[in-house]
């Protein structure tokens, strides 16, 4: 095949495992040849073959502003002619830490890192290091980042220990995490009825982006913040993806709850990487070197990453940002089920805020399990067909989509029509 995507993909397996510097990116799940990006500007990707795409993926939520956008290149410019990073503090951090601060009521005191892995492994160590014990619960289909004991699933029962999800995660560690099913308060109450005192924190993805989009079921987050607050655990919202990203106070504004601890990472860093985590003044003081809790990191707070979170910040504190986007979502959501419907095709689809779901099922799920229900087989035809017309969707059926603000309706609706084409080939 004559193809530059093709030729680069062969290439890259032979010094990338997988070819690929994380793997949903390799399109394991939907099959083909993944498209290397040379450039990006607005809503749009071109690919090494020069083709454009509509992008819903937005480098998987960052680029909320749209890609490439002027002013947060500028001022990534601006910081990096002053150097690229002291290992040492500067004003910089200290505007990003009010800025946060000021944003989220929750968050008394934060701290960058360089990513949002690091920033709920971080969390839980802060959490265990509060409250003088080991186990955490976590829901099953909730992505927290790759550290060892987050990478956990269910075990056999609901009080049996949880197992490693990935080779390399020492059953050891597996243990301390207990694995629920999302939106079951029911099964956390249960839990904490029975271990309570053991429990260190609960870590919860407050609208779940890594199972597809699955939205809380009213009264579930509500639910977490009573039994932590009853139980002496800590309530952490990981909200790398949804937060500044569903609404101006992420999940924590949009249904009212104030948690612990937040974590976040994807818009704060506008592209670069940054991830942060924050919360109650008398938690965070446990983190040293003030407290007994190790964190640390050579290029935490980089000059540079900072300035590109600052400038893409600002950007979504201009009037009207959120209501634009969440229009966006919305107008794209509907317009994919009404053309499913014309074509008769079983599809649902849901969006809150600048976040979106795309299923191959007639309802739109609230749990794993409806998740795990959805016809794959129809995402992937569907997957690949919308990518041969330009419209590049996350390679995988588990995965939340993502507007921007440079989506137009002119680019929504030129997605929903090339989308009623797709829904009647695929009937
Ligand atoms: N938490 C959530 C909710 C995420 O969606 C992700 C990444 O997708 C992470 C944590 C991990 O962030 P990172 O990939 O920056 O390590």
């Amino acid at each position: 095949m004559n193809s530059r995507n093709e030729a680069l993909f062969q290439r890259a397996q032979r010094t990338i495992p997988g070819g690929v510097n994380s793997p949903v990116r390799a399109f394991r799940s939907v099959g083909g040849t993944p498209r290397f990006i040379e450039r990006a500007e607005g809503a749009r990707v071109w690919d090494a073959d020069g083709k454009v795409y509509i992008d819903y993926v937005g480098s998987w939520g960052p680029a909320i502003t749209g890609h490439a956008h002027p002013a947060i290149v500028e001022a990534v410019r601006e910081a990096a002619l002053k150097g690229l990073s002291f290992g040492a503090p500067t004003a910089s951090e200290v505007d990003m830490a009010e800025l946060i601060c000021e944003l989220l009521p929750s968050v008394d005191m934060v701290r960058l890192v360089s990513s949002g892995t690091e920033a709920t492994m971080s969390a839980i160590r802060l959490a265990r290091g509060h409250t003088g014990r080991d186990a955490i619960i976590k829901f099953e289909g909730c992505y927290h980042g790759h550290a060892d004991s987050l990478l956990v699933k269910a075990g056999s029962g609901l009080l049996t220990f949880g197992n490693p999800s990935s080779g390399g995660v020492p059953a050891d560690f597996a243990k301390h995490t207990i694995v629920l099913d999302y939106n079951d308060l029911d099964q956390a109450e249960a839990v904490f009825k029975a271990r309570g005192d053991e429990i260190a924190a609960v870590i919860v993805e407050p609208v779940a982006g890594n199972m597809n989009l699955v939205k809380p079921r009213a009264g579930f987050l509500e639910g977490l913040r009573r039994l932590c607050t009853q139980y002496g655990a800590v309530l952490i919202f990981d909200e790398v993806m949804t937060g500044f990203r569903v609404g101006p106070q992420g999940a924590q504004g949009l249904y009212c709850i104030t948690p612990d601890l937040t974590t976040l990472g994807k818009v704060i860093g506008g592209g670069m990487p940054v991830g942060a985590f924050g919360g109650r003044r008398d938690i965070m003081e446990k983190i040293a070197p003030l407290g007994p809790v190790y964190q640390a990191g050579t290029l935490s707070g980089s000059p540079v990453a900072v300035a590109a979170g600052m400038a893409s910040l600002r950007l979504t504190r201009e009037a009207g940002f959120y209501d634009a986007l969440a229009a966006r979502a919305a107008r794209l959501a509907d317009g994919l089920s009404a053309a499913a419907r014309e074509a008769g095709v079983s599809f649902s689809a849901d969006a809150v805020g600048g976040m979106f779901g795309v299923y191959f099922s007639a309802g739109v799920p609230a749990s794993f399990a409806d998740v795990m229900a959805s016809d794959r087989e129809r995402f992937n035809r569907f997957f690949h067909a919308m990518l041969e017309a330009g419209h590049y969707f996350a390679p995988s059926a588990f995965e939340a989509g993502f507007v921007s603000a440079a989506h137009g309706e002119a680019e929504i609706d030129a997605t929903v029509a090339a989308a009623r084409a797709v829904f009647a080939a695929l009937r």
